[in-house]
C-alpha cells in the first residue's frame, strides 16, 4: 500500500486549501490519484495567511499560522522536498510579561520557564494519570479531567496569583481562558511538552510559499470560490454540491477528502447521515476567538541586548513578539495574538483607537519613541470560513467525542488540524492530517477495487 502508482485510474475531490487539503492533494496526485481541488475563498492557504499588502520596505508578517516547533518534522520536510527555506526565528523563546499588581500600566518581565515548572509541578499527579492512561481521551482518568475547567482547577488547589497569571497568559496559544479550557487539554499539553521551546523556524519569503508551492505541483488548478454545500455517496461514487458564483453545480469522485474545520464540515448536508456521535463531535466542538494584529514600526525597538524578542502576557492586548527577524530594513513588524476573552478586548481597543492605541500598551517594550508606520489585523472568529483561530477543547467536552473529528464516512475522509492528537492547532498537524487521509484513500480504494472482478468498480 502506499505505492506510488496506487491510485492510478481513480478519482478524488479535496474541499479545502489549507495546508491539510493542499497536502493531501499533493500525496494523492504523487500516488496517481486524479485529483481535483475546491476551496471556498479566492486565495490558497486557509489558516495561513501571509500580508505583504501595506507594509513599507517590502516586509510581511503572518495573519495565521506563524511559528513552526523545531521537532515538527513532517512540515519541515515537507518544505525541503519542495525547496521551502526555513529560517530560526525568536531564539531564546519565549519570557512572561505580566500586569504588575494593581499598578496600571506597568509590566513586569520574568522567565517563562520558572511558572511553567511550577505549574506542571502543580499539575503533575494528573498528567502521571494521564501518562497512565496512555494519553487516551477515553476512559475515566479523561472523562474526570475533561469534566473540570482549568479554572476550577487552580481554584481547588489554591494556585498562586502569578501561576494563575502565566495560564491567562496561555490564551494566546490555547485560544481560551482558563474559565473555559478543559483541564484535560491542559494536562495533555503537559504531558507531552518536555521543555519551554528555546527556538523556532518560519518559511522564508512568508509561509504561504508552502501553500504554493504544494498547488504548484497539482495538474488541475484549484478551483476558487468554489464551497462544498452537500455531499452524497452513492454505489461507490461521491457526488459533492458546490455553490458558485454562477450558480449551483456537482461534480463525482472515488473519494472525497473534506479538509475542512469542524465548523464548516458540520454544514453540510450528508447523504446518506453522519452517525450521531460524529455529528455531535462536529457540532460540540469550539473554536477559540483570536485576533492577530501585525504592527509595522519604523525601528526595531524590542531588540535590545539581553532581551526577549517573544513574551506571553496576561494583557489585553495576547502574546507579542518579532513578526519578521528574518527579513531586512529599519522597520519591522511586531505581532499580536490576543486568544479568548483578549480577542474581543483588542478588537474594543482597536474600534475606539485604532493601532495606536495597541502600540500605545507597549510603552513597556520600549515603544516610546517609535513610529508606527503600517498595521493590519485580523479577528479569525469573525472569518466566514473558519469562525475562530483553531479547534479549542472546552471543559464539558466530551473526550471521547475527539476520535470521531477524523474517522472516514464511507468514502468521505476527513482532514484538518482539529483530526491531529499530537499537533492539533498547528500547521504540522494539518500536514500530517493531510498524509494520513491519502494513505486512507489508497487503502479505500484497493479494498474496494478487489472486492470486485477484475478490479473493476
Ligand atoms: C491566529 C492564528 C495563529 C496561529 N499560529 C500558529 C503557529 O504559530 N504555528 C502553527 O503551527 N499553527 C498556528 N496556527 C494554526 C494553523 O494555522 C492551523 O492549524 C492550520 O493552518 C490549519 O490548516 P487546515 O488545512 O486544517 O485548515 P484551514 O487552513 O482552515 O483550511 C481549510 C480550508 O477550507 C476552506 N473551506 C471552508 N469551508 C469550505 C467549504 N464548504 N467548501 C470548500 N472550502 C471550504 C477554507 O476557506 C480553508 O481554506 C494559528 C492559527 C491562527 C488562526
Amino acid at each position: 500500500m502506499g505505492g506510488s502508482t496506487s491510485l492510478r485510474g481513480t478519482s478524488v475531490i479535496v474541499a479545502g486549501a489549507g495546508l491539510a487539503g493542499l497536502t493531501a492533494a499533493y500525496e494523492l496526485q504523487r500516488r496517481g490519484a486524479r485529483v481535483t481541488m475546491v476551496e471556498a475563498r479566492n486565495r490558497l492557504g486557509g489558516r495561513v495567511w501571509t500580508r505583504r499588502d501595506g507594509f513599507a520596505e517590502g516586509q510581511h508578517a503572518e495573519a495565521g499560522g506563524d511559528m513552526i516547533d523545531p521537532d515538527q518534522e513532517t512540515i519541515r520536510r515537507l518544505a525541503k522536498n519542495l525547496g521551502v527555506t526555513l529560517s530560526p526565528i525568536l531564539r531564546g523563546g519565549f519570557a512572561f510579561a505580566c500586569q504588575a499588581g494593581r499598578t496600571p500600566g506597568v509590566t513586569r518581565v520574568s522567565e517563562a520557564s520558572g511558572l511553567w515548572g511550577e505549574l506542571a509541578q502543580a499539575a503533575e499527579p494528573w498528567v502521571r494519570a494521564h501518562r497512565l492512561n496512555e494519553r487516551r481521551w477515553d476512559g475515566p482518568i479523561a472523562q474526570q479531567l475533561a469534566g473540570q475547567s482549568v479554572a476550577d482547577w487552580l481554584d481547588s488547589i489554591g494556585a498562586r496569583g502569578q501561576v494563575r497569571a502565566r495560564l491567562n497568559g496561555m490564551r494566546g496559544f490555547f485560544l481560551a481562558d482558563p474559565e473555559h479550557l478543559s483541564l484535560l487539554a491542559l494536562v495533555d499539553q503537559l504531558a507531552t511538552e518536555s521543555s519551554v521551546l528555546d527556538h523556532f523556524y518560519r518559511i522564508r519569503g512568508g509561509n504561504d510559499r508552502l501553500a504554493t508551492a504544494l498547488a504548484d505541483t497539482l495538474q488541475e488548478p484549484v478551483q476558487f470560490n468554489t464551497m462544498v454545500r452537500a455531499v452524497a455517496q452513492h454505489r461507490g461514487k461521491v457526488r459533492v454540491t458546490l455553490r458558485r458564483r454562477g450558480g449551483q453545480s456537482h461534480m463525482a469522485a472515488d473519494a472525497l477528502v473534506l479538509a475542512l474545520p469542524a465548523t464548516m464540515a458540520r454544514r453540510l448536508a450528508f447523504t446518506p447521515p453522519l452517525p450521531a456521535p460524529q455529528r455531535n463531535a462536529f457540532r460540540d466542538l469550539l473554536y477559540g476567538a483570536a485576533t492577530k494584529t501585525l504592527l509595522q514600526f519604523d525601528r526595531r525597538f524590542w531588540r535590545r541586548q539581553g532581551k526577549s524578542l517573544a513574551y506571553g502576557t496576561d494583557l489585553s492586548i495576547g502574546a507579542i513578539w518579532d513578526g519578521n527577524e528574518e527579513q531586512q530594513g529599519r522597520g519591522g513588524i511586531l505581532t499580536l495574538l490576543a486568544g479568548g476573552s483578549t480577542s474581543r478586548d483588542t478588537k474594543q481597543l482597536l474600534a475606539q483607537g485604532g493601532a495606536e492605541a495597541v502600540a500605545q500598551r507597549l510603552k513597556w517594550l520600549g515603544a516610546t519613541k517609535a513610529v508606527l508606520r503600517a498595521s493590519c489585523h485580523v479577528a479569525w472568529e469573525e472569518d466566514p470560513f473558519v469562525r475562530g483561530g483553531y479547534a479549542v477543547f472546552q471543559a464539558g467536552y466530551d473526550p471521547e467525542q475527539r476520535a470521531w473529528l477524523s474517522r472516514p464516512h464511507g468514502r468521505i475522509l476527513f482532514a484538518g488540524e482539529q483530526t491531529s492528537l499530537r499537533w492539533q492547532g498547528y500547521m504540522n498537524g494539518a500536514v500530517e492530517s493531510g498524509l494520513r487521509v491519502a494513505e486512507e484513500v489508497t487503502i479505500l480504494l484497493a479494498t474496494s477495487r478487489r472486492r470486485l472482478p477484475g478490479g473493476a468498480r
